[in-house]
């Protein structure tokens, strides 16, 4: 067996790469990237990462914790799996990345940035991912969860992202992150460079970026916090009945606009510690640009990843319309 997280934290490159165990064979294909195949018939395959921001520590954790009682037959696997911790230099630094964000490099963005450490990772995952979902028989369903944890707090504390997609939203999928105990679902309304965007257009994949809530350094979490998905993970890789939703049902949100800065006096019309889901009402002035107001609300809406520290040109915050049905 491979110690998946310990391998990653100590620079270890494992003596043996590929073995069989109980009913899978199993292979270490790159640092921090582990792939699982059934010997029986699977309809699924699934991707399932973390780390893609280093010090989003607990989902690590968990998908440590996922490999380990597979190796040790407490979970018996029914779907092609592949695990991935996705910067193993900034797992290890703590940090959340080295010297470019990984999640806006994906869909080929890496080739702008072609010296960086986190470039060569980003085309060396789409390669491992490409190569593992082109693996599979053409009937076998594919998904991934990439696993996030946020610094800044929420009034939704957990919710996914869904990626901009052509192709239907899956039930299946729909119905784990209900199980999950998630807070709310976002719609994305236009093309971006993350690991699940890469994912679903490439593969038509069923993807989604999970924020799991908050995390802290490697050792110090609560994993209770963290045990609805927990479930929920080790129902999908042994395709066991999902546990029932105990919350109240999930909001949905669609983006409606992305702010960006362009000037270096933006400001938003929030407190820096303003949290994820804050609410504008119609008419409110959002974001001032050259002292003007620059962003004004169409209707009642909601803010996420508010940031005004970004360069100019990118973006400062996602506008919300809530979904009711
Ligand atoms: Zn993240």
């Amino acid at each position: 067996m491979i110690d998946f997280l310990g391998d990653v934290l100590a620079q270890r490159i494992p003596t043996v790469s590929q073995g069989e165990q109980h009913d899978f064979r199993w292979e270490w294909l790159a640092e921090g990237v582990l792939s699982f195949t059934p010997k029986q018939a699977y309809e699924k395959a699934i991707v399932l990462s973390a780390g893609v921001h280093g010090n989003e520590t607990a989902p690590i954790e968990l998908l440590a914790q996922l490999s380990q009682d597979i190796f040790a037959g407490v979970l018996q696997l029914k779907v092609k799996l592949i695990l991935i911790l996705g910067n193993p230099v900034a797992i290890r630094s703590g940090q959340r990345y080295v010297e470019n964000d990984m999640n806006r490099m994906f869909c080929g963005a890496h080739q702008q940035f072609s010296e960086t450490f986190e470039a060569k990772r980003v085309a060396e995952l789409e390669q491992l991912v490409a190569d593992f979902f082109q693996s599979c028989p053409a009937q076998v369903k594919r998904y991934h969860y990439d696993l996030h944890t946020a610094i800044r707090l929420s009034l939704l504390p957990t919710f996914a992202l869904f990626p901009y997609q052509t192709h239907g939203y899956d039930a299946v999928m729909l119905a784990c992150l209900s199980a999950a105990e998630l807070d709310a679902l976002v719609y994305h309304n236009a093309a971006g460079r993350t690991f699940t965007h890469y994912t679903s257009s490439r593969f038509q994949a069923a993807s989604s970026t999970l924020e799991l809530g908050h995390a802290k350094p490697f050792g110090q979490n609560d994993l209770s916090a963290f045990s609805a998905i927990n479930q929920v993970l080790r129902s999908v890789v042994t395709e066991q009945a999902l546990p029932a939703r105990q919350k109240s049902a999930i909001k949905n949100f669609r983006v409606v606009d992305s702010i960006i800065k362009t000037e270096d006096d933006f400001q938003l019309n929030l407190a820096d510690s303003a949290p994820n889901f804050s609410m504008f009402q119609s008419d409110a002035v959002i974001a001032l640009q050259q002292g003007k107001p620059y962003v004004i609300a169409p209707e009642q809406v909601w803010i996420l990843f508010p940031n005004t520290q970004v360069k100019k040109g990118l973006r400062a915050g996602l506008i919300l319309t809530e979904l009711r049905s």
